[in-house]
């Protein structure tokens, strides 16, 4: 379900460059902006389609999740391909991502010095990183579970995303994005706790 709150900043942060550059925006760039906020966690893809989790137990530790690599690359590239104003969205997408990905902000925690420090750092310093982590505890305890996180982290992204969408398509669209992901998340929870049982 969090990956929702990174998919809304995203959002949000395209439709407010595009504000600061005065460009006029279409549905793919802002689901792209959405896509580049959650862009570390693709690393979970290949492991979620094959069932197989050996090696990605601790997602965190793979590269996509090296703020040191991914940042300048990622900045790099869509400055590359998209000038500018690309250049920042990527790079407060893909930061705001290690962010929520912090202690403190979300989730389990991140190295984000690597490769010179493999603690993970937080607002209250250097920790070590876990050690067992276990990749079905992220997927159930962050995604699937309501609790008061969670459904604070469902409210804050249909905010973003409905002040998103009305930045670029006025207040109609954007009570419909304020309403849709709420609906959406009491759907999964009370399919996920109907599979459950
Ligand atoms: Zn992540």
């Amino acid at each position: 379900m969090a990956a929702f709150l990174d998919f809304a900043i995203g959002v949000l942060i395209v439709s407010l460059v595009a504000r600061v550059y005065n460009s006029s925006l279409q549905l793919w760039h802002l689901v792209l902006g959405g896509a580049l906020a959650f862009l570390p966690d693709f690393d979970m893809i290949i492991p979620l389609v094959r069932k197989k989790y050996a090696g990605a137990e601790d997602h965190h530790a793979s590269l996509m999740h090296r703020p040191i690599l991914v940042l300048p690359a990622v900045t790099f590239a869509a400055w590359w391909l998209g000038g500018t104003p690309w250049a920042i969205v990527a790079f407060l997408c893909v930061f705001w991502h290690f962010v929520h990905d912090t202690k403190q902000f979300g989730d389990a925690g991140l190295a984000w010095f690597w490769p010179f420090s493999k603690k993970e750092w937080s607002l209250v310093g250097p920790e070590d990183p876990p050690q067992n982590p276990k990749v079905v505890d992220w997927i159930y305890g962050r995604w699937l579970t309501p609790s008061p996180m969670s459904f604070l982290e469902i409210t804050i992204g249909a905010t973003a995303l409905a002040i998103g969408s009305y930045l670029v398509f006025g207040y109609r669209t954007a009570e419909v994005f304020f309403v849709l992901p709420l609906i959406g998340a009491f759907f999964v929870w009370g399919l996920f706790s109907t599979i459950k049982k």
